[in-house]
């Protein structure tokens, strides 16, 4: 078995869409970044590369490299599982958490753990998503940002 943990976090800015578990929230702002900037899909990806001891998100999908450019991040994560079922890999399951203030995720929670449970070829009762506010204390809790944890853990049946 191999325990691996992935955060994220990006600034909601305007003029941009808001992509969370490959799922779009209409919302009057996006998440500022190189792909789509979903934060939940970027942890999950350095979680699983955590895990398979494979570097970070940053070491295979540079954004420097234009090919990353407003790319979808579930596109990524596609590539993600395969580098770790190339290693041997498969996964047991994930839990993560989005620390948003808004907008209310609850009405997506259960197409984002579809959608992310689909892209990584993984039963959905393996995937755990979770919604939580800090309540004003923080960036996140400001609503100018949002954030997301993820854990992951791997096994040897990839
Ligand atoms: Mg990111």
């Amino acid at each position: 078995m191999r325990v691996g943990i992935g955060f994220d976090s990006h600034n909601l800015v305007p003029r941009r869409k808001l992509v969370l578990g490959g799922v779009e929230i209409p919302f009057d702002r996006g998440l500022e970044g190189h792909s789509d900037a979903d934060v939940l899909i970027h942890a999950v990806i350095d979680a699983l590369l955590g895990a398979a001891c494979l570097g970070n998100i940053g070491d295979h999908f540079p954004d420097t490299d234009g090919r990353y450019r407003e790319i979808a991040s579930t596109k990524l994560l596609v590539e993600t599982m395969e580098k770790v079922r190339h290693v041997g890999f498969g996964v047991v399951n994930v839990d993560s958490v989005i620390i948003a203030e808004r907008p209310k995720l609850s009405p997506y929670m259960e197409t984002m753990r579809k959608t992310v449970a689909q892209t990584m070829n993984v039963p959905h009762d393996r995937l755990s998503i979770k919604a939580k506010t800090t309540e004003g204390k923080d960036a996140t809790g400001r609503g100018e940002a949002i954030a997301a944890y993820a854990v992951v853990l791997l096994d040897e049946s990839g």
